[in-house]
């Protein structure tokens, strides 16, 4: 075979870069925890990032999204499944019961499934449309009056009555530990629950702490600034407020 003194291949975009480190990172874990590298799945976060950057990232392979407002969600992904129907969308925010419908009409999971009113929005939103996603229960480990998840001393019934409810949509869990405290208590209490309950999923750890959630169970980790860069500084509503958010590894 002959070579050619051709031009170099086009270098990998920042993004093609970034997903390609973080699934070393979490093969690396995976494999140190004594766990399967594909048991981990990889929640890519776009939420204020363009949609250019979600196509950058379906064409490096990636296909399991997380965007945490419905609206943004809405405006961003329908229009790529055509092109792209192995892609997967997660919606991992704090969730209006007023948003529930079209949740329910765009996303393929749910992760943020916190309380009676949403279950009771989920449910009329899933009789009208005919379809239901998966759903995860996201639980307030740290009981912080901020955040959103049903907590603990609720969770035990509540995901009770969601599995009652939905049934086998009921997937796993989800949490946000405390930005303030060692994450790993907080993502062994949710094993444990989960375990408790027989659930499969937990959906634990972000760009600063996803190998010790990888340690410590999750089945899924949700990774923004890691791989799409610095969100804007002002952060709308219900986002992860800045000082949460981790420096991408370079
Ligand atoms: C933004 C967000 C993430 C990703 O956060 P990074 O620190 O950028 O990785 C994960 N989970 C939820 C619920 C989020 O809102």
């Amino acid at each position: 075979m002959t070579t050619h003194p051709a031009a170099h291949p086009p270098s990998p975009s920042p993004i093609t870069t970034a997903l390609a480190a973080i699934r070393a990172r979490i093969v690396a874990s995976a494999r140190s925890a004594g766990r399967a590298p594909d048991a981990v799945t990889l929640v890519a976060v776009s939420k204020f990032h363009p949609q250019s950057s979600v196509v950058e990232a379906l064409r490096a392979g990636q296909t399991v999204f997380g965007e945490n407002r419905v609206q943004e969600a809405a405006e961003k992904f329908p229009s790529l499944r055509q092109d792209w129907p192995a892609m997967r969308l997660h919606i991992i925010g704090g969730l209006q019961t007023n948003k529930a419908l079209e949740a329910v009409r765009i996303a393929d999971m749910i992760e943020s499934l916190d309380r009676p009113a949403l279950a009771d929005a989920l449910a009329r939103a899933a009789d009208r449309t005919g379809r239901l996603p998966d759903l995860l229960v996201q639980v307030n480990t740290g009981d912080e009056s901020q955040k959103s998840g049903i907590p603990r001393a609720q969770a035990d019934s509540f995901i009770t009555a969601c599995r009652q409810r939905f049934g086998h949509a009921v997937r796993g869990l989800m949490c946000i530990p405390p930005a303030d405290e060692d994450p790993t208590p907080h993502f062994r209490y949710l094993a444990d629950l989960a375990q408790t309950h027989g659930l499969a999923l937990l959906s634990m750890g972000m760009s600063a702490d996803f190998e010790a959630a990888i340690a410590a169970g999750a089945t899924h980790v949700r990774v923004g600034s890691a791989i799409f860069g610095h969100r804007p500084a002002s952060a709308p509503n219900g986002a992860i407020p800045p000082a949460r958010l981790a420096a991408p590894e370079s």
